[in-house]
């Protein structure tokens, strides 16, 4: 519903010869929208997981993907990321599930309240990249109905003005829309994670040839440069295959071998 093909189907095309075409007739608003509340990451796996599914309902096809994302002020989040992004792909004839994931740390989501007639919203409007950038407009005390499909700065303003005045504190919400299709820096990120996704699919795992080994995780311990002692740092990455199962140990990528004295509980 939200053009994210523009960003998915070049990498696909390139790294795997792969055609990406949109599922019809799908609402996966059924699963949740942006609202500006910042679902837990392990929630948005799962619905992009289920989305994923979706597209068998519709489709005859092996292959279906799909993507979540969330943004949110910057201590909502954990490890402190502005936002993630979040791609599922499954293979039901392999019986490959995969995740890929991409963190950014651009702070693009903004949210912030006005009284009727405040002079500030309009440099606020251009803060936030209107109209490059869309933006949905609220009422303080009755979030329930956002207002969507603004594309003037006129529209925008009345409408804060009209929802001011309905609000209980006499405020209208302004804040970023997060769609794919109106946020230009989102599908920047998204297209970086469908580069990702496509040529994790083209490395093939080495026991079983199933596409998409890759990543599955890491390992902690690294040992103290001092006593040899592990550590919280990351020892290994793990690949693995969705498919048989196989997974396989890898050095770090920066070559480290072993942790700072200072990261080392008995030697600090
Ligand atoms: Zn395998
Ligand atoms: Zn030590």
């Amino acid at each position: 519903m939200h053009a994210k093909e523009r960003a998915i189907a070049p990498p696909f095309r390139r790294v795997i010869g792969a055609e990406v075409v949109v599922a019809p007739q799908l609402d996966t608003d059924e699963l949740g929208t942006f609202s500006g509340e910042v679902p837990r990451p392990d929630a948005l796996v799962e619905t992009s997981l289920l989305k994923a599914e979706m597209v068998f309902r519709t489709l005859d096809v092996d292959c279906g993907m799909a993507n979540e994302g969330s943004y949110g002020p910057i201590d909502r989040l954990p490890l402190n990321p502005a936002g993630v992004e979040i791609m599922a792909f499954i293979d039901r004839k392999r019986g490959i599930r995969l995740i890929e994931t991409l963190v950014t740390h651009r702070t693009i989501w903004r949210l912030m309240r006005f009284k009727a007639g405040d002079p500030d919203r309009l440099l606020a409007l251009k803060g936030m990249g209107f109209p490059q950038y869309g933006v949905f407009v609220g009422c303080n005390s009755d979030m329930s109905a956002p207002v969507k499909g603004l594309e003037t700065v006129g529209e925008v303003i009345s409408a804060m003005d009209r929802e001011a005045r309905r609000s209980d504190d006499g405020k209208a919400v302004l804040y970023s829309d997060m769609r794919a299709h109106r946020n230009p820096m989102r599908m920047k990120v998204l297209r970086a994670l469908s580069w990702k996704l496509a040529w994790r699919l083209a490395t093939l795992c080495p026991k079983c040839q199933a596409p998409g080994f890759g990543s599955i995780g890491s390992r902690r311990g690294l040992p103290c440069e001092s006593c040899g002692d592990p550590t919280h740092y990351v020892h290994f990455e793990i690949d693995g295959c969705s498919a048989c199962g196989h997974a396989a140990a890898r050095p770090r990528k920066d070559g480290r071998r072993t942790a700072p004295k200072l990261s080392c509980r008995a030697c600090k």
